[in-house]
């Protein structure tokens, strides 16, 4: 069908035409690769700071499912043995890690 089009036409600037469609359709298809593999290296990484209720004595840990601020999981600070609840819950990306 190609073919039989530009056979057709005979067109040298047709060609060119084609040629930078081509060209352009294959940067776009690399720009789409490079974005994903972009989305596949950001893995953030969920991070939950306890604060102690009695000294303040923070610990820092990973984030489990159902954690949210104020949340006291049932953690015994390890100064005092106070309780402790969930003061700062944030994100890291691991991106600049992965690039290496
Ligand atoms: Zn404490």
């Amino acid at each position: 069908m190609i073919t039989k089009l530009v056979l057709q036409f005979d067109n040298f600037e047709l060609l060119i035409l084609f040629a930078v469609a081509i060209i352009f359709f294959l940067i776009l298809l690399t720009d789409i690769k490079k974005q994903g593999r972009r989305m596949t290296l950001v893995n953030p990484e969920i991070k939950v700071q306890l604060l102690c209720e009695e000294c303040g004595f923070k610990e820092i840990r990973d984030f489990k499912e159902g954690d949210y601020i104020s949340k006291k999981p049932g953690d015994k600070c390890e100064k005092c043995g106070g309780d402790m609840y969930i003061d700062i819950i944030y994100s890291i990306s691991k991106q600049e890690g992965a690039r290496q």
